[in-house]
């Protein structure tokens, strides 16, 4: 698998630095977040260095996301968990700070007192008829 030499995940893939390892197929692998936001919070790799999601060839997509939801099922069933947050922070203005992609799967409880993905902001104002602009620029 291609790495890069100064990635802190491709040198956990390596074995170069330990993690806690729990699961893994052929192209990913996931292990404990070493400052967890919850028991169990897990991040879920590819094997394959790649810093943005965009950059991700269609088997390591696939792989990431059939291994993240194996790890998913794994935090109801071994932790107990009733929920589980999925985040990627893509990119630096999104918060990555770790430049090799990673899935964040962080196992929620009733009454947790964590908030729901869609509360990190305020909602936007919109002006009239600016949602059919965005989305004419998203189709592009
Ligand atoms: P990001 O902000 O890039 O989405 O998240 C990076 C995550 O990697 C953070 O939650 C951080 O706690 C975790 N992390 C950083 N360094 C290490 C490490 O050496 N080992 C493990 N297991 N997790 C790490
Ligand atoms: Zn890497």
């Amino acid at each position: 698998m291609p790495r890069a030499m100064s990635c802190l995940f491709c040198s956990i893939a390596a074995g170069k630095i330990p993690a806690e390892r729990v699961l893994e197929n052929a192209h990913a692998f996931a292990f404990l977040d070493i400052q967890p936001l919850a028991r169990g919070h897990t991040l879920v790799v590819p094997k394959r260095h790649a810093v943005r999601v965009e950059e991700l060839a269609a088997e390591d997509v696939a792989a990431l996301f059939d291994l993240a939801k194996r790890c998913a099922r794994r935090l109801g069933e071994g932790l107990g968990a009733a929920g589980v947050t999925w985040g990627i922070n893509d990119g630096r203005a999104a918060g990555q700070e770790v430049q090799h992609v990673h899935v964040h799967l962080v196992p929620r409880h009733e009454g947790d007192g964590g908030a729901p993905i869609h509360k990190l902001f305020e909602p936007v104002d919109l002006a009239e008829g600016e949602l059919p602009e965005i989305g004419a620029r998203l189709r592009g």
